[in-house]
């Protein structure tokens, strides 16, 4: 089958309990570039129990195309469920280009459907491009992100790749957009994994990083895990979440799951505070996507300065208690 047979660029819409997950929200942006790069349309994947929040929220940011495949057997995400359901579509009309989210079920699936499709798959990618013989530019960071790799799928196609939620904006809804919604009657049958429960990543009632507006996040420079206790403070005032980087992790301050970066997570909050972190290169891979970024630091020559938006030079310990002071007084008058 030539390569001109393989048509439109698909999303796979990753949702819990019916509800979409921004990621494949976000992808839909990068999909219409492509989508507009190849001349070809863009599409969205929706599988699911509950499948019309999905279907709705494709359309609202662009989709041109939905499947969707529907059953009590897709409640939750299972390799063998999803994997096989994604296949037959795949199958039947043989995409041109798959972007899944880089979630933990995306990266799932995203490999196991790669397998299944003999081709081939860039993971974490950071952007995205068309070049003009119709391969997609998958660029993603290598060698501990010191350098940024290109990566061609020019030999096989669907042509596949996983990016990490928060990598992009999510696009602006584009009103009165009219998909054509494809239902397949799909249903997988042979499902060898149940879930049996949900465990909260962060069951202190917490916003997890990902999800927070604002961050407050510390480094090395906070010396001990008590000194968090007024970063969680001043992110409190803030409404917002802590975070931190892999050295407050790597000594045992913090959990992994408030870990920006690289090897965390990626975060697009509007506002992120960064409080004793030198601005490492796989520190700010994580966080250099946020709308207004702020810096504490008492190094004039920190790196993380390079990024910032508003520069404080200083000790976080006299900064951050004067930023918690000052809060604290204008919302008591
Ligand atoms: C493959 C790989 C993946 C990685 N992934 C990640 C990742 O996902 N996330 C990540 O964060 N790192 C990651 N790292 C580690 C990264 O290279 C850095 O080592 C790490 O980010 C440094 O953390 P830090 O900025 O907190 O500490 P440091 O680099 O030690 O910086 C501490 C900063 O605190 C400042 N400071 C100290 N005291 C004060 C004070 N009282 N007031 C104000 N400022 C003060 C200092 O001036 C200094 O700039 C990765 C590394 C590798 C090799």
């Amino acid at each position: 089958m030539g390569f001109e047979q393989y048509k439109d660029v698909w999303v796979f819409i990753e949702c819990f309990e019916g509800t979409p997950k921004n990621v494949g929200l976000e992808l839909l942006g990068q999909g219409r570039k492509l989508a507009e790069g190849l001349g070809q349309q863009l599409c969205a994947v929706v599988i699911g129990k509950d499948v019309e929040e999905g279907i709705q929220e494709a359309q609202r940011h662009g989709a041109d195309k939905i499947y969707v495949v529907q059953g009590d057997e897709y409640r939750h995400y299972s390799a063998d469920g999803y994997g096989y359901a994604f296949l037959q579509l795949c199958r039947k009309y043989s995409p041109n280009t798959i972007l899944v989210g880089a979630t933990i079920n995306g990266r799932d699936l995203g490999s196991k459907l790669a397998v299944s499709l003999h081709t081939g798959l860039t993971a974490d990618c950071t952007a995205l491009s068309v070049e003009d013989t119709g391969n997609v530019v998958w660029e993603r960071p290598a060698f501990g992100g010191n350098l940024y790799a290109q990566i061609l799928c020019s030999d096989t196609r669907p042509q596949m790749g996983t990016v990490r939620p928060g990598a992009f904006k999510k696009p602006a809804p584009v009103e009165g957009n009219q998909a054509v919604v494809i239902r397949e009657d799909i249903h997988a049958g042979n499902i060898r994994t149940q879930v049996v429960d949900f465990i909260k990543a962060c069951a202190d009632g917490t916003i997890p990083v990902g999800e927070a507006d604002v961050i407050v996040s510390g480094g090395r420079g906070m010396k001990n895990p008590e000194n968090f206790a007024i970063l969680k403070e001043l992110a409190g005032l803030l409404g917002g979440t802590v975070g931190c980087s892999r050295a407050a992790v790597d000594s045992g301050w913090m959990p992994q799951s408030r870990q920006v970066g690289q090897t965390g997570s990626t975060v697009t909050p509007k506002l992120y505070i960064a409080c004793g972190i030198s601005g490492a290169v796989q520190h700010v891979a994580g966080m250099s996507g946020s709308g207004t970024i702020v810096a504490i630091n008492k190094d004039a020559s920190a790196p993380i300065f390079e990024v910032a938006d508003y520069c404080l030079v200083g000790d976080l310990f006299e900064i951050v208690p004067a930023l918690i002071k000052e809060l604290k007084a204008r919302k008591q008058a």
